[in-house]
């Protein structure tokens, strides 16, 4: 149970800030510009909350058109005449790789930010949101010196006549719109391939999880790269977002959000035809056979939609269970359920946090109400836990059909829908039922059908007797509405790369 003290004080009075978080906390937050610290240009600020008691974490200053066009300028200057642009392969692999040591030293500070600002318990940034993101800046570190181009045969002119070959060359400038369910993985999923490419960037985390990023910026100076090679620009989707999406200077924009507000980005991108990726939402089925061995099978489900509380894009949100043993993993998943500690992200003991912000809260609260109406039962959870704060309890329905909305649209919260099906014959296309299509988890002992199975899902990612597993090498991203390209492997890189063919008579 939440305690006692806890409704009554704030984090920073219950729990030690760790010295440099406390002194960031006091300094004001400005746009990062140019390699420069600026306000606003309307000098408008806006509040950071920490959802785990509601209250004001900091204010930040809010960028708008005016500042994403400074921003853009900046980014032009570096990518066209600036060190950045003169700067070797090599050099440019020791920068991200000097990034990356730098996040490493601050890797208790930035996970108690991320747990601050997002809600997050601190334990896990410190495991998940931190590890992962020093690994990635560290593989595309790597990649910086390895973009290479092809010599390419004529097929319709003689060998003696012809030398071609193509170039890769960075996009140019890159706009990113990241969301606030990782917010510093997020960052590293978009900064990592674009500084290896070696492009420039104005980067807008979500007004819900600025902090992270801007510390990153500190580090981004400190690392040594040089002047508007990043930009980072807190501000809202619909005023700083919107002049990214839709710049008539920016050549690419790379966007992580819902799929609604993806659709809004590709009809903003059209300006000037800018390149567009996206990583988008899904609705993830979670497929469990009556041969898994149901001791890691039952634990994964429930982590598979309650790790970051729902908030993952590959959620595991559709639970089908073969019926055989529908009752034994259900109970099981609700065992699981009932254990999860919640609390505040600063408490060592906290398993679950708070969701992000109030909107979350009543966007997830609303959906449960609406799969109870639609006649939905609830084996476990289903309310809110404690006075304040954003807290949910992770929830598991039962009795639902698929054209319940529960069933189809994407909750983003701890909420899974349980569902019974026969046999493997039936669950591929129950399974592909869905406009989404970024991830689907597989539970057996059988390998062959898993395999079988595992081609027949149109899922960017399928897991088999695993889920939520990362790796930088692996590409990750969407079939369908979850998104277009992909993030991280050498995947990523075609986001951020141009071709050139240069044809030579001899
Ligand atoms: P969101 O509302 O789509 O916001 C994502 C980002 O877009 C935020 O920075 C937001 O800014 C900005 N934005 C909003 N409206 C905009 C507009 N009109 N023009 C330009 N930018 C705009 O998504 P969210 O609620 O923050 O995040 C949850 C969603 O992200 C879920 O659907 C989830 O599945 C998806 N997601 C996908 C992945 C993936 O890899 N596929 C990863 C994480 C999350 P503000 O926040 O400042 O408004
Ligand atoms: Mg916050």
């Amino acid at each position: 149970m939440l305690t006692e003290t806890f409704s009554e004080k704030s984090q920073s009075t219950l729990y030690t800030l760790l010295p440099k978080v406390q002194n960031f906390l006091k300094m004001p937050k400005k746009l990062f510009i140019g390699g420069k610290w600026v306000d606003a240009v309307s000098g408008k600020t806006f509040p950071t909350y920490d959802p785990a008691t509601g209250e004001i974490l900091a204010h930040v200053a809010e960028a708008d058109k005016e500042d994403v066009d400074k921003a853009v300028k900046a980014a032009r200057e570096a990518f066209e005449k600036g060190p950045w642009a003169k700067m070797t392969p090599s050099d440019r692999g020791k920068l991200i790789w000097k990034l990356a040591d730098l996040i490493e030293e601050n890797l208790e500070e930035l996970a108690q930010i991320e747990s601050l600002d997002n809600g997050k318990p601190m334990a896990v940034a410190k495991v998940a949101d931190l590890p992962l993101s020093i690994d990635l800046f560290r593989y595309m570190a790597g990649w910086a010196t390895k973009i290479e181009g092809n010599t390419i045969p004529f097929s319709l002119a003689k060998p003696e006549t012809f030398v071609s070959y193509t170039i890769r060359e960075p996009i140019g400038v890159v706009g990113q719109i990241i969301p606030w369910n990782f917010p510093l993985l997020m960052a590293a999923w978009k900064l990592g391939p674009a500084l290896a490419t070696g492009c420039t960037i104005v980067l807008k985390p979500a007004e819900q999880t600025p902090l992270s990023a801007l510390w990153l910026g500190e580090l981004i100076q400190q690392a040594g790269f040089p002047d508007g090679v990043v930009n980072i620009l807190p501000g809202f989707g619909e005023t700083a977002g919107a002049a990214i999406a839709s710049h008539m200077d920016i050549d690419k924009v790379a966007f992580t959000g819902s799929t609604e507000v993806g659709k809004i980005i590709v009809k903003a991108a059209a300006s000037n035809l800018k390149k567009v990726s996206l990583e988008l939402g899904g609705k993830s089925p979670n497929i469990v056979f009556s041969d898994a061995d149901l001791s890691t099978a039952i634990p994964g489900a429930a982590s598979a939609i309650f790790f970051n509380h729902g908030q993952c894009c590959c959620a595991g949100s559709r639970l089908y269970v073969e019926k055989k043993v529908f009752d034994k993993v259900v109970e099981g998943v609700s065992e699981e359920a009932k254990k999860i500690r919640l609390g505040p992200g600063l408490d060592p003991a906290t398993q679950m946090g708070p969701l992000v912000s109030q909107e979350q809260f009543d966007r997830v609260s609303s959906y449960i109400r609406s799969g109870i109406s639609e006649g939905g039962r609830v084996i476990t959870g289903g309310n809110r836990y404690g006075e304040r704060g954003y807290f949910i309890q992770p929830t598991i329905f039962s009795g639902v059909h698929s054209d319940m909305k529960i069933v189809n649209e994407e909750i983003f919260g701890p909420v899974v829908c349980a569902m019974p099906f026969e046999g493997v014959d039936e669950i591929a296309p129950v399974a592909n039922q869905t406009i989404y299509g970024l991830a689907a988890g597989i539970w057996t002992n059988d390998i062959s059908k898993a395999h079988r199975l595992a081609s027949k899902l149109k899922a960017g990612t399928v897991w088999i007797n695993c889920y939520n597993v990362f790796d930088a090498a692996l590409p990750f991203g969407g079939y369908k509405q979850s998104g277009w390209g992909r993030e991280m492997g050498h995947a990523v890189l075609e986001n951020y790369l141009e071709t050139k063919s240069v044809c030579i008579q001899i």
